[in-house]
């Protein structure tokens, strides 16, 4: 039977793509990508030729049966999306597991990840974290998640749109009061990347006079954070390890 490679691609910067990625989705007979034309200007750029299939949110549950065909027949499949890591906010999983379910192996390369690349940079504790990804759209579902959320003595990681950041950032003040510690990682590893760390109260008047834009994740300091960011300033870190102390 065939292989099914989960390989992740740039979250912005070509050059992230690893030699042995590039390898691998030169190697195997097909690439299952979440959007094939978003995935053919990468494929240009390394010049590869390895035919295309698209595979979506949309496709998932009519393509698995087809792939796994080709699996067992020993055609060996990369699966890509658009960025990052497969199944992370992204297409993918239930493929693992369809894989794993017939005896199909499954081979995972390490790279590019918004979330992890985020945290490392961020100045909150590393570990342990708790990663989110996309909060509910539905207002009633996203506040009971915040609720949860705001309950967590560890650094927790969320994904979002430019047009939604602000919206955010009000909905974390409203669910875990304006002094708590945020860092938002704008653009990694693109031209802009920039990294805004303060409270919720200090980001949300940063946006007031400059509209978010280009893509974010929001870093949330636990309820009581075990590490601290580096650019608090001394009544900023006296309070913080007052309310540790409390
Ligand atoms: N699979 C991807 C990963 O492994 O990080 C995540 C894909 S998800 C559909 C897209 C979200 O990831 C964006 O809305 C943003 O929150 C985050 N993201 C992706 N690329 C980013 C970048 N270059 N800078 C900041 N955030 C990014």
């Amino acid at each position: 039977t065939g292989v099914l490679y989960l390989v992740p691609t740039p979250i912005g910067n070509l050059q992230d793509l690893s030699a042995r990625a590039v390898q691998t989705l030169k190697d195997v007979d097909l690439i299952a990508a979440e959007d094939t034309r978003n995935t053919q200007k990468l494929l240009n750029h390394f010049e590869i030729t390895t035919p295309k299939i698209s595979f979506h949110e949309h496709n998932t549950q009519q393509r698995i049966p087809e792939l796994l065909q080709k699996l067992q027949h020993g055609l060996s499949i990369a699966q890509v999306s658009d960025a990052g890591m497969p199944s992370i906010s992204d297409p993918g999983k239930e493929l693992v597991n369809a894989c794993i379910t017939a005896g199909i192996q499954v081979v995972p390369l390490p790279g590019p990840n918004a979330a992890l690349t985020a945290l490392i940079a961020s100045g909150l504790a590393p570990q342990p974290f708790y990663f989110y990804g996309f909060l509910p759209r539905k207002a009633t579902q996203m506040h009971q998640e915040l609720a949860q959320l705001a309950q967590l003595s560890v650094t927790f990681i969320l994904y979002e749109s430019p047009y939604r950041v602000q919206k955010t950032i009000q909905s974390l003040i409203q669910a875990v009061g304006e002094e708590r510690q945020v860092v938002l990682a704008r653009e990694l590893t693109k031209v802009h990347e920039a990294f805004l760390r303060g409270t919720l109260a200090q980001v949300q008047t940063y946006f007031q006079e400059h509209e978010p834009r280009g893509e974010y994740v929001i870093l949330v300091a636990g309820k009581t954070p075990t590490a601290v960011a580096k650019h608090l300033d001394d009544a900023q870190l006296k309070q913080l390890v007052q309310t540790q102390v409390d």
